[in-house]
């Protein structure tokens, strides 16, 4: 038996990044940077207005009041989008609109409130500062600084700064296709009659939403039967995607042939105990080169080896820096007990409740039991050497949802 961590460490080893792709910075959304992104000009390119008002010499306006102004000669009319074409001398002063470049000799703007037109005249009601209300070119982006780096997860504001940086397309970390394969002669899809007694194939949705989260390409193959010709079929269609997901077939029953099949066509491969609850069978390694991932059949192991194992190397296929979820620290408001020698995931409601975090299970824990993982937000990690788990312990809480952050606790979990 092998450690989560061993096993991690192992799979991760053989993960590579894709390439890039050049992509308008509209669908970049979300998207990993591939490259890094240097201004080329200054934002704002020049010196300009911060309000509607007067581009005045500050040393000008000095000990005006509203009683003695300070008069000054309005020489130019300057709004937004045009260039002023004269320069400001002593006792002189331009109209100026938000945004408009400041002109020559001025050094400070006043706010149209604290001014009065006079004729061809301005009279200024108090002192200016110098550089008052005066936008600073470069004062946002400076020429050759490096605004976004490679392996940003570019958000609204990112694609905001790149239009304003003057890229309409941006190279981004390609995302990998993933290939979904469900196995096992019990099922049957979920647009098919199963009868009395078929399960439908819920893991062939479940892995590929998740596939989803993490940011691949999920690249649905159906079910295979448990027979060595349906099997070899499946995984060859598997072949042109960048990982291959199996669910099934992994543990010691009569009909698991995924791993043999594995054998038969892969090299290298790991068939796996990992010393965790749930998920303990785990093969990976590759098919020709492409990783794989023979994740076990119950749903929820096929999710949780999913999430420890299949999401961090997705991302790290797609260029991500952090590869896992947010671990928090929480107040238990349960006794646990468990077996020691395998790390336990149990899912779980995590909460904040004045100002510190608490979780408690979802209840029922059985593989089979998807509900325990629809109501979780989080896993309560618990690890091999842990025996019980008493109620007002701190745990370590794996977050893989953050609506908990607004969500309250639920009637069945109140205690
Ligand atoms: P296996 O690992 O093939 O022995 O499957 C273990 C259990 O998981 C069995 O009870 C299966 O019915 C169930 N199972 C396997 N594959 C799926 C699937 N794609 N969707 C839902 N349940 C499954
Ligand atoms: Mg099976």
């Amino acid at each position: 038996m092998i450690s989560v961590s061993e096993a991690l460490k192992e799979i991760l080893g053989t993960i590579h990044p894709l390439g890039l792709e050049k992509l308008n910075i509209m669908d970049a959304l979300g998207r990993v940077m591939g490259e890094d992104i240097y201004a080329r000009r200054n934002i704002p390119p020049k010196n300009n207005s911060a309000m509607d008002g007067y581009a005045v010499r500050a040393e000008d306006t000095a000990s005006a009041t509203q009683e003695k102004p300070a008069i000054l000669e309005v020489i130019e009319d300057i709004p937004a989008g045009t260039i002023p074409t004269k320069k400001i001398g002593p006792g002189q002063a331009a109209r100026i609109m938000t945004g408009a470049p400041i002109p020559d000799g001025a050094n400070a703007v006043m706010r149209m409130e604290d001014a009065e037109k006079d004729g061809n005249n301005v009279k200024i009601f108090i002192e200016a500062s110098k550089g008052l209300d005066v936008r600073k070119a470069g004062e946002d982006v400076q020429d050759g600084e490096l605004i976004i780096a490679r392996g940003a997860v570019l958000r609204p504001a990112d694609i905001g700064m790149l239009a304003a940086l003057g890229r309409a397309f941006v190279q981004v970390c390609q995302k990998p296709l993933i290939a979904v394969l469900a196995t096992g002669d019990e099922l049957v899809n979920v647009d098919e009659d199963p009868g009395s007694w078929k399960i439908i194939s819920s893991n062939s949705y479940s892995i590929a939403a998740q596939v989803l989260d993490a940011g691949g390409i999920p690249l649905q193959l159906g079910i295979a039967k448990d027979t060595r010709e349906d099997l070899l079929a499946a995984f060859e269609a598997a072949m042109r995607a960048d990982i291959i997901i199996s669910s099934g077939g992994v543990s010691v029953g009569d009909y698991d042939l995924v791993k043999d099949i594995m054998k038969e066509m892969g090299n290298q491969m790991q068939f796996w105990q990992v010393a965790m609850r749930p998920g303990k069978p785990l093969a990976f390694g590759n098919l020709r080169g492409i990783p794989l991932f023979g994740l076990p059949g119950n749903p929820v192991s096929s999710m949780v080896s999913f999430e420890q194992f299949v999401r961090p190397s997705i991302r790290k296929m797609t260029g991500h820096k952090l590869l896992y979820r947010p671990v928090v620290k929480a107040i238990l408001r349960e006794d646990i007990k468990k077996q020691t020698g395998l790390k336990y995931f149990i899912r779980a409601v995590l909460c904040r409740e004045d100002g510190r975090y608490t979780v408690i299970s979802t209840g029922e824990q059985g593989s089979g039991i998807l509900k325990s993982m629809v109501r979780a937000n989080s896993f309560i990690c618990l690890p091999e050497d842990c025996e019980t788990a008493r109620k007002g312990d701190e745990v370590t809480v794996q977050i893989i949802d953050h609506s908990f952050e607004q969500r309250e606790t639920p009637e069945y979990l109140q205690i």
